[in-house]
């Protein structure tokens, strides 16, 4: 996600290099099979069938989905929206979602519907046998969802509806269980494997939609339209609708769209994008599907990324909206293509896409910003939030903390944004920028579909620089890094 942030070299000791890569053994993926509808009132029904395979080591008992939408609900203990973000986010006063779950299907027997997880975020399933890994089993879940009124990641506006996180998606198993972390306010709370899609969507025919994947048939009928969307390999599925103009272009052979409703300069947004996706092909590796979809919608916040989508929010114009496209595009390759969870390090993906922003404009001339002027942005609002803050309890510069451990989300976009991309700079001055280079597309293509750790980012410099890095990394995940002065 892309948050309103502005937007002394540690010697490193030579030495052996530790970890490689964190999953490049083939798995078979689940299946997601998604029928939903959305009515011109806001309610969304959808049949959602998961044949969930056993990628863990273990036998299952029991698979445990996420409930995002019930995040949303009045009575929400933990809120995706922060407190002082509530004003800006709903336009029209408080708005809440109603998830109704209206039937749980085991390969064709009825579960009892059971809600837990801290804040009835997750639906849990028991699976009446056991599932030996790598088998499968097929999970039929039917519901609707009452969408809230509200600018957000899920919920709609007068001017688009954001269909993040709008269906039930099965928890990663790590560690012995389900990992089922709340929708936090802070950061972006998601934690997925890569699955594949095939979703059947039909919204009021005034609506254009748009998804992750590519739409392989269209066809309206009595005022409804109708998209057959398949997408493979995805860490996530998301749908936005509204009364859009389109336009599209090429990336190598990848077809990039942009949807708008609100743009003075269409073709230059549809370009940046363009534009970033050919860079960071080139410099990370290629982007792997056939479709990357730019979306302008309303946003509280800067923008949001989803797996060949991008929400970008449309309070932002001109430069600043060119640099949250250049952002969110490049969280395809940190997020969605190498995964990591975003509760627990969050500064993984957010810190490599804020930096790799850096190094777009380092390789495009003819934006406003540069490589140069973004890192001086950075030292000097870091440093300054060092100065103010180190005295009223927010001097912890921890980057290692979980999202909802941060004291607001001013501290956390602190860490993991700005404070993240110096640290992977001072990296680069370490280890030199080739090395560096190098080491982003060894954690790439080592991580690629995967869930990386942040040792495997580490391990993946370290192969790149025959280098060891670990204590130069903690000294700034961890500690409280002083800085000495500008390189
Ligand atoms: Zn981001």
């Amino acid at each position: 996600m892309k948050k309103k942030v502005i937007a002394v070299l540690l010697s490193a000791a030579m030495g052996l290099s530790l970890t490689a890569c964190a999953s490049e053994e083939k798995k078979n993926n689940s299946v997601y099979s998604i029928t939903a509808s959305l009515s011109e009132d806001k309610v969304l029904t959808a049949e959602v069938t998961c044949k969930y395979v056993n990628n863990t080591d273990v036998p299952l008992d029991e698979v445990w989905f996420h409930l995002y939408p019930n995040a949303y609900r009045e009575g929400a203990k933990v809120c995706p929206i922060a407190d002082g973000e509530v004003s800006a986010a709903y336009p029209n006063g408080k708005s809440y979602a109603d998830l109704d779950i209206t039937s749980v299907v085991v390969n064709g027997s009825a579960r009892d519907i059971t809600l837990s997880g801290t804040d009835e975020n997750i639906l849990a399933v028991p699976l009446g046998k056991t599932l030996e890994p790598t088998d499968s089993v097929k999970i039929g879940i039917n519901y609707t969802l009452k969408l809230p009124n509200v600018s957000h990641r899920l919920g709609y506006t007068d001017k688009s509806i954001n269909l993040g996180n709008f269906y039930p998606i099965a928890c990663v198993y790590k560690d012995g269980a389900f990992v089922a972390d709340p929708y936090y306010s802070t950061g972006d709370p998601f934690f997925s494997e890569c699955a594949d899609y095939s979703v059947e969507f039909s919204a009021p025919e005034k609506l254009t939609g748009a998804f992750t994947g590519a739409v392989k048939s269209k066809s309206s009928e009595n005022g409804v339209t109708t998209y057959s969307v398949t997408a493979k390999n995805v860490r996530d599925f998301c749908a936005v609708f509204g009364e859009y103009n389109k336009m599209s272009g090429l990336a190598g052979s990848t077809i990039v769209n942009y949807y708008y409703y609100k743009d003075s300069a269409p073709e230059s947004s549809l370009n940046t994008s363009i534009d970033a996706v050919n860079t960071f092909s080139k410099l990370f590796g290629e982007y792997p599907y056939p479709e990357y979809t730019v979306v302008q919608t309303s946003f509280v916040h800067g923008g949001m990324e989803y797996p060949c989508l991008s929400m970008i929010s449309d309070k932002y114009a001109g430069d600043s909206y060119k640099d949250v496209i250049v952002h969110e595009t490049a969280h395809q390759w940190w997020y969605a293509v190498v995964g990591n969870n975003e509760v627990k390090h969050a500064w993984l993906d957010e810190a490599l896409a804020e930096y790799s922003t850096m190094m777009f404009y380092e390789n495009n001339e003819g934006y406003k910003y540069t490589f140069n002027g973004k890192r001086a942005d950075a030292l000097s609002a870091y440093t300054l939030y060092c100065e103010t803050y180190k005295d009223n309890g927010m001097g912890n510069t921890s980057m290692t903390r979980a999202v909802n451990e941060y004291e607001n989300a001013t501290e956390y976009s602190y860490m993991t944004y700005v404070k993240g991309a110096l640290m992977l700079d001072d990296v680069r001055n370490t280890v030199g920028s080739g090395a560096f280079k190098s080491g982003l597309k060894r954690y790439y293509s080592g991580n690629k579909f995967g869930i990386a750790e942040p040792q495997n980012l580490i391990g993946a410099m370290e192969k790149a620089s025959k280098r060891r890095l670990s204590a130069l990394f903690e000294s700034w995940l961890d500690g409280n890094v002083k800085l000495f002065s500008q390189h």
